[in-house]
């Protein structure tokens, strides 16, 4: 079993005296500013533009700034802009006023593991990466609680970028619940291969299929979406919560046996070889590659994608399904 660090492992010392600039204040930035700020560090919050989000920052009471203004007063950079943003963000606004022995941090490993970001070795490069959205990372915090993180060093130019890393985790609250050491290289290829082919990818598309085939065979779209949609939610807290075989428990004898049979024949041995293959595209940098070229044309994938989605029957009859479903919600 790897080690898991917990509070008790970790110390804020390394980190106490130090300013932190955090460059983004979305999902992950504005989570990381209100913890850090919150277990007592000092944080400054770092913007390319007078948008949304700076209004968002000052009215949570930060000072929001320039980037290269926070990059300026900071020892410590955290990059919580869109990964496809925080090359150029590095190139003209840190990368100009980086000084020998400051820490550059990341929360997904992609633009170091693919190089796009290229730090001078006079610098320490470490990842917290949270295994939660943002949103949750602060809830989760203000309530006591936090979300597990993973941590990696890429560079250890002070000798104490490990130590630095599960101080910042501590401070965020992922060593309230653990910490798990990982390199960038393990943490990028697995978290874009689970998106790609389970969480987003895989689960999204199993479900609309089968929403679809059962439409397509002439079933109501409300009974089908019950059936492959809606209650995947269940399912899935169960598998959270207890396991395959606490939900497998939970399940009729008839699910189990036609669970076992069908799940095998649908998801075969063909799916898993493309999982591979998925897996390949990832790790030869062929996905990155595609990926950047895709986000300098605009992105017409994501934009079309989204449309497609949105007009979508499943979607449509999932509004009405989602808002009776909601109404027999607990309040909690
Ligand atoms: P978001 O998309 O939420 O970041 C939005 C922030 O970046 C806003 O402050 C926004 O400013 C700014 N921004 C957006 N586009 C641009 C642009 N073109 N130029 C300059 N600034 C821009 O990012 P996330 O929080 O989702 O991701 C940040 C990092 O955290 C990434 O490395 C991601 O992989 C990682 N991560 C994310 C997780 C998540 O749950 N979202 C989970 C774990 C890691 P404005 O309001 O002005 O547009
Ligand atoms: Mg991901």
């Amino acid at each position: 079993m790897a080690k898991v660090y917990i509070d008790k492992d970790a110390s804020l010392d390394p980190i106490k005296d130090k300013t932190i600039a955090v460059l983004g204040y979305g999902s992950q930035g504005r989570a990381w500013a209100l913890n850090l700020k919150d277990s007592g560090l000092k944080v400054l919050v770092g913007l390319e533009r007078e948008g949304n989000s700076w209004k968002v920052a000052e009215s949570d009471g930060f000072k929001p700034m320039h980037t290269e203004d926070a990059v300026k007063n900071s020892d410590i950079v955290i990059f919580l802009v869109p990964d496809m943003v925080q090359r150029y963000v590095y190139r003209e606004r840190v990368a100009p006023y980086l000084r020998d022995g400051m820490d550059l941090v990341f929360a997904h490993g992609f633009n170091i593991h693919y190089k796009l970001i290229e730090p001078p070795k006079t610098v320490d490069v470490y990842m917290i990466a949270p295994k939660g959205p943002g949103p949750i990372v602060r809830e989760y915090f203000a309530k006591g609680g936090g979300v597990p993180a993973l941590v990696a060093v890429h560079q250890n130019y002070s000798g104490k970028a490990f130590e630095k890393a599960l101080a910042i985790a501590k401070a965020l609250g992922a060593t309230r619940a653990g910490v798990i050491e990982t390199t960038f290289k393990e943490e990028t290829e697995t978290d874009l291969f689970g998106e790609q082919v389970d969480l987003v990818g895989g689960i999204t598309q199993l479900m609309r299929t089968a929403f679809q085939v059962l439409v397509e065979a002439g079933y109501q779209p409300e009974i089908a979406y019950y059936e492959t949609i809606n209650e995947m939610k269940m399912i899935v807290d169960l598998i959270y919560e207890k396991g395959f075989t606490g939900m497998l428990k939970a399940v009729s004898e008839t699910a189990k046996y036609g669970g076992f049979t069908a799940g095998k024949y649908v998801i075969n041995e063909d799916v898993k070889k493309r999982m591979k293959e998925v897996l390949d595209r990832i790790r030869n940098g062929k996905f990155a590659e595609e990926w950047i070229e895709e986000y300098n044309k605009g992105a017409p994938t994501l934009v079309n994608g989204m449309k497609e989605v949105e007009n979508s029957l499943e979607e449509q009859v999932g509004r009405q399904i989602r808002e009776i479903s909601l109404r027999g919600k607990p309040k909690s």
